[in-house]
């Protein structure tokens, strides 16, 4: 296992005590740093899908406590340190920014086909469109499809369109190349060059 090193830009969280207080784990503890620290849902950073979730609920200054789940309160031991970022951001997302093993892919963004179909549940007959490729939900009816509907995507970090009439390039994990257009992560070339690349948590603060 490749050795754990702390995204040096991230704010890290001391635990200095744990107390189980109905069915939770709550942690007291401080932030060495104010940047990018809220109250929310808060994620305790360990590489490769170890981080931990939980509720940073009070902040007084650098002094905080996060709720977590009892089952995680074993890793967590007075003492320990965890880089933090807040939970606005997707574990899985930030966890395949900051792996060194995620290979990225420059690839073109090609449009693809939507389906339309009508959703047996609904009250009224409602048709949704999904990207061909998508998995139909059972008792669908397919009523018909739409020539390269899927013609855009938006930066996982920025929000920017990627796609023929924007910028035509982006960026996705190598596992993500060749899937559906609005399956998995997508960067722009801007944010692939300043995060991605470099493994930098800095678009987390
Ligand atoms: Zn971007």
């Amino acid at each position: 296992m490749r050795p754990f090193e702390f995204p040096r830009e991230l704010p890290v969280f001391s635990v200095l005590s744990v107390a189980s207080i109905g069915g939770t784990a709550v942690l007291t503890g401080e932030f060495d740093r104010p940047e990018g620290v809220r109250e929310g849902r808060a994620i305790l950073y360990r590489p490769g899908g170890g981080s931990i979730d939980g509720e940073l609920n009070t902040l007084a200054g650098l002094a905080g406590t996060i709720v977590v789940h009892p089952d995680d309160a074993a890793r967590l031991g007075p003492g320990s340190k965890w880089p933090y970022y807040s939970g606005y951001w997707e574990p899985e997302f930030v966890d395949a920014i900051l792996d060194p093993s995620t290979a990225w892919t420059r690839v073109r963004l090609v449009p693809r086909d939507a389906l339309k179909y009508t959703r047996p549940a609904a009250l009224e007959e409602e048709e949704v469109v999904l990207e061909a490729g998508e998995a139909v939900p059972s008792g669908a009816k397919i009523v018909g499809q739409i020539r390269n509907a899927f013609d855009r995507v938006t930066c996982g970090i920025c929000d920017k369109r990627i796609g023929p009439a924007f910028e035509p390039f982006g960026y996705r994990p190598a596992s993500n190349v060749g899937a559906r257009n609005s399956l998995g992560i997508w960067l722009c070339q801007d944010d692939f060059r300043k995060f991605a690349e470099r493994r930098s948590a800095a678009f987390l603060l």
